[in-house]
């Protein structure tokens, strides 16, 4: 049989970087050896101790109820997710920020991911006019997990950052509003927060401007806190996390400790929830109802907030200073580096400005030693041309969510690769 293939069909089960790197990843992990392999490569949560023993006690305590464990197990939600769920999660927003929402402006989806596939979808792509329209990523790097969504091909449009030096191995992206061009057609602006890869957080300053730019082109912003405010809060920065009816924010249940249960939760206004609540029945009729379930009372007594707070924060706050003091150990002043400033999420950014190899090679090498990162070239996309911005080739993302003694192993590897390269 010869598979004739749809241009949607190919484009979505063809070529993709990151699953090939997903690929590579596991194969390196089912080969010889693999105990002794140091995964600083995913975006796995840590297994936190006492956020598991929550999960369990939460699991406990449904079994203990027939019937809310009969209704999780055995009942469809409509599509919007569940009623009680997006009523307390609506309610938790209230609370916390005081912004005026309700359940009208909350879709659930199967994991954030699923709620990127639908929003750019919605969105981007072929217009009824004929015309295409994109979505403006106003700094790359930003989440590869983006990159091959939506039905049409080409959707984004995307920005180099300003590199801020702040001290001899430190520097942050900026968006450089200079370079950013709002146009006709521009479907929406996009950004992760805290960001995927980089650990970066936006400025308040930044993303009220950026609210400005979408607001004057009655566009949405659409901001991911799939590591962010107010859960998970692995967000090492104060900040005051704004909403308004032009705005679209995603959240995740995936990086408090519940990725199996794939739950996305999305707020926007009432037209844009709707429309994902009626692509969720057509494309999976309704979404996992076990990780609402599981936190929907926590929701309600601020259990969720406080875990997200007063542990998940410092966890990873304090997991992420153990790394850069190992940066800082192993590599010493042998060869340029600088981090990314440390703001959020579970990774180090590390960008070598000498590197005589691009990071694919410096990826294939360390893992013939045992250490997994991730190139920072998949995180560059949605340039017209192909990337040929060099920075793009010297950065690494490592995560620091693993066990200290394989973050520690793994970094000492990376600067002995690193000093050989730099002879
Ligand atoms: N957004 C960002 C920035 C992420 O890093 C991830 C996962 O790693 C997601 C969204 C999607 O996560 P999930 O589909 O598990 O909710």
């Amino acid at each position: 049989m010869h598979l004739q293939l749809s241009k949607t069909g190919h484009r979505l089960s063809g070529h993709s970087g990151i699953v090939e790197l997903m690929d590579d990843l596991g194969a390196a992990l089912a080969g010889a050896g693999v105990a002794d392999m140091r995964m600083l490569g995913g975006g796995n949560p840590a297994h936190v101790p006492e956020v598991q023993a929550v999960w369990r006690e939460r699991l406990q305590a449904i079994l203990e109820d027939t019937d809310y464990c009969d209704r999780m197990l055995a009942n469809y939600d409509g599509p919007a997710g569940n009623p009680r769920f997006r009523e307390s999660f609506a309610g938790a927003l209230r609370e916390i920020y005081g912004w005026d929402v309700g359940p009208e402006n909350i879709a659930v989806t199967n994991g954030g991911q699923t709620a990127f596939f639908f929003l750019f979808t919605l969105l981007a792509g072929e217009m009824p006019d004929a015309g295409f329209r994109k979505v403006l990523l106003p700094l790359v790097p930003e989440y590869i997990g983006y990159s091959d969504q939506g039905v049409s091909e080409g959707i984004f449009q995307s920005y180099h950052p300003r590199i801020d030096q702040l001290d001899d191995h430190t520097f942050k992206y900026r968006i450089d509003f200079d370079a950013l061009e709002v146009t006709d057609s521009t479907a929406a602006i996009c950004v992760s927060r805290p960001t995927n890869p980089t650990g970066n957080v936006l400025t308040d300053d930044e993303v009220a401007h950026l609210a400005a730019l979408a607001a004057e082109r009655e566009i949405p912003l659409i901001i991911d806190n799939a590591y962010g405010e107010p859960f998970p809060a692995a967000v090492f920065e104060p900040i005051e996390p704004v909403w308004n009816r032009g705005m679209v924010m995603t959240f995740s249940l995936s990086k408090l400790g519940l990725p199996g249960t794939r739950t996305g939760i999305v707020l926007a206004d009432e037209e844009i929830a709707s429309r994902l609540r009626t692509m969720t029945g057509i494309v999976g009729l309704a979404n996992n109802n076990i990780g609402q379930a599981l936190v929907e009372p926590m929701l309600r007594s601020g259990q969720l907030l406080q875990l997200s707070r007063e542990v998940i924060r410092p966890y990873y706050q304090a997991k992420s200073a153990d790394a850069q003091r190992m940066v800082a150990e192993h590599f010493g002043n042998d060869f340029p580096y600088l981090v990314h400033r440390s703001e959020g999420a579970f990774f180090l950014w590390l960008w070598f400005p000498e590197l005589p190899i691009a990071t694919r090679e410096l990826y294939a090498r360390l893992k013939k030693r045992g250490v997994l990162i991730v190139p920072g070239e998949y995180f560059f996309f949605g340039q017209d041309n192909a990337d040929d911005w060099p920075h793009s080739r010297q950065c690494i993302r490592l995560t620091f969510s693993q066990p200290e003694g394989v973050v520690n192993s793994g970094i000492q590897i990376i600067a002995d690769e690193l000093r050989k390269l730099h002879g």
